[in-house]
């Protein structure tokens, strides 16, 4: 392995241990002759996966997507890292076992409502208004009162109580404001 600093051709390994479930093997190197510290990560190479938009295009399925969208859903929701990087393992372990080489992107969006719905529920309501494109406020709110357990046995509702869940109305102010 190649020094990053000198690029000097020899390193030595001082310590190698494995994570993410024995997925991965750290290790931490030293150059041979500029004696610097580097860490290499070795993981098996995967099969790739395309995700087959909606407009039809074909990209190459990108794990850092799918974090990049849950934490932008989770902004200050105090949601460990740890817990979306689990979240999108289990996205791409998912999209690997599809049978096909190819996902639909709209088959991603549904496993990462489903991870959100599990680890927050105003982070599910924010990825859903996007994802989901809802049309209108009627059927955001059925989707959040769904959510809430309610939408079997609605019940009276005070005046101005339906904008105060989970913030819905500021996202769907945003939206209009978007388009
Ligand atoms: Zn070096």
């Amino acid at each position: 392995m190649k020094c990053p600093f000198c690029e000097h051709a020899d390193s030595r390994v001082l310590d190698s241990r494995s994570g993410e479930g024995d997925q991965v093997i750290r290790r931490r190197r030293e150059c041979g002759d500029c004696g610097r510290r580097f860490t290499t990560y070795e993981r098996a190479a995967e099969a790739q996966v395309y995700v087959i938009k909606k407009d039809g295009r074909r990209e190459p399925f990108d794990r850092r997507k799918i974090t990049a969208g849950m934490t932008k859903a989770c902004e200050k929701r105090s949601i460990g890292r740890e817990v979306l990087e689990e979240a999108a393992d289990r996205i791409a372990r998912q999209a690997r076992e599809e049978l096909s080489d190819e996902v639909p992107a709209s088959q991603i969006g549904a496993w990462v409502m489903d991870a959100l719905r599990r680890i927050d529920d105003v982070a599910y309501v924010r990825f859903a208004s996007v994802y989901k494109e809802f049309r209108d406020t009627d059927s955001f709110v059925k989707e959040v009162r769904s959510l809430a357990g309610n939408a079997s046995a609605p019940r009276q509702r005070k005046r101005g109580e339906q904008v105060e869940l989970f913030d819905a109305a500021p996202i769907i102010r945003r939206r209009k404001e978007q388009s």
